[in-house]
């Protein structure tokens, strides 16, 4: 089969590897009717992650038919249209009995890894670092599914691939995000990150009720979709961002944070420095200062930072003193997808959203290397590339 695989920093080819196989009772096959591109994968892009190995085949947002099963899978048919989440969960252990699906204690397979990094094991991941178990990914023909009867999430009649595709991961990772806030209907939230988890972290807060939603970005792009969703704009190139927020709340600034950027700006460089305390990360300094340093300063005393943004490794001179005095409450982790997915389900059928929106760019398998540059650089208004192989 055809898949997008990785092969270092900068460097995602378009190869020939073989197809994947039924390798435990409960797993099924998926055919990938179409798959897209998130920010996540664009660490791996950058190099950042570590734990990356030459070959893997990149991608946890998919959905498809699936194609087999195996013969303890009660739930799945051959024949059925699903969207899978990213986060791999096998549905029995405490933390997934408890909801908590992206924290799953048997999914992932590199235990040793996770723990050393992590001081615990996480869920598994598809097309992720070895240190999520480095399941082969979705941005291919064909992808194994494990533990595929707990999890997928079946598509009723009538509903394209682009309304139910970002079901597996930035939808239901802007609602947490937005959850997580606890938005009270007085709530002014604020989005820092207005790519794909930041244009559903503003839809959710609106649609939890908060007063006001206000983003930021510097991509006049994503800034007109943030408006067009409902958010009042900063660009952060243009505008003192904590004189704007104070502006726009009395003063007193936003109750809730949410940090959809992630380490974009600051960023690990090796297995090594997550893994040896001794060797700090490797800092990255921009002309920004860093979105988490930003927020704890921005937010209102007693409010919440809610970070969806996926750090790898060490963050330095985090002003823990404005936290801890301020009484502010972090929220943050990879999502637990599965918990969500019905209820969003619902809303989609509802007619509440349409997630469609987001979608800037569409091709086959074939582009996605061209196309992780494209989205990477927001070039051309690259805001969601789906790609259909
Ligand atoms: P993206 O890279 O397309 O979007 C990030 C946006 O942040 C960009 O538009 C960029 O211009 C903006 N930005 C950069 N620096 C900024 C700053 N200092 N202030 C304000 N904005 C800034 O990525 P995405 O797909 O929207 O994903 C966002 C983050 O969410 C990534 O870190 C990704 O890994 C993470 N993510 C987390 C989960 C989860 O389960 N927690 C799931 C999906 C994605
Ligand atoms: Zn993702
Ligand atoms: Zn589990």
């Amino acid at each position: 089969m055809r898949a997008l695989c990785w092969h270092g920093k900068h460097d995602i080819r378009c190869d020939t590897v073989p197809d994947p196989g039924i390798e435990d009772g409960r797993d099924a096959i998926l055919k990938v009717t179409s798959c897209a591109i998130c920010g996540s994968d664009l660490h791996l892009f950058d190099g950042v992650m570590p734990g990356m190995e030459h070959g893997d085949v990149m991608g946890h947002e998919f959905m498809g038919e699936v194609v087999e099963v195996g013969r303890d899978n009660k739930a799945l048919k051959v024949g059925d249209r699903v969207v899978v989440p990213f986060t791999i969960s096998c549905g029995e252990c405490e933390q997934c009995r408890r909801g908590n699906f992206s924290v799953c204690e048997r999914s992932n397979r590199n235990k040793k890894l996770a723990d050393k990094a992590f001081g615990h094991s996480t869920a598994g991941l598809y097309g992720y670092t070895h240190l999520t178990g480095g399941y082969p990914g979705g941005q291919a023909e064909y992808v194994r599914v494990p533990y595929a009867d707990c999890g997928p999430l079946k598509i009723p009649e009538g509903l394209s691939d682009e309304q139910v595709l970002f079901l597996g991961d930035i939808f239901p990772t802007g609602w947490q995000a937005a959850v997580a806030c606890d938005i009270e209907p007085e709530d002014t939230v604020c989005v820092w990150g207005a790519g794909p988890v930041g244009q559903f972290a503003i839809r959710s807060a609106l649609l939890l009720g908060a007063r006001q939603v206000i983003a930021i970005d510097r991509v006049p792009e994503r800034l007109a979709m943030a408006a067009a969703g409902g958010a009042i704009t900063i660009d952060f190139d243009e505008e003192p961002v904590l004189e704007r927020l104070a502006e726009l709340t009395g003063g007193k600034g936003p109750q809730k944070c949410i940090d959809a950027v992630g380490m974009e700006a600051h960023a690990t460089r090796s297995l090594d420095s997550i893994v040896d305390r001794a060797k700090q990360a490797v800092m990255l300094e921009t002309d920004r200062p860093h979105v988490l340093r930003e927020m704890i300063m921005a937010c209102r005393p007693a409010g919440i930072l809610s970070v969806p943004g996926v750090y790898g490794g060490f963050v330095d001179k985090i002003p823990m003193g404005a936290l801890m005095n301020k009484g502010l409450t972090l929220r943050t982790g990879q999502t637990h997808v599965p918990r969500w997915t019905e209820d969003l389900l619902r809303r989609i059928r509802d007619g509440q959203i349409d997630p469609s929106f987001v979608i800037t760019h569409s091709a086959g398998l074939e582009d996605g290397p061209g196309l992780y540059k494209t989205f990477r650089d927001k070039e051309d208004g690259c805001i969601k590339v789906v790609l259909k192989p």
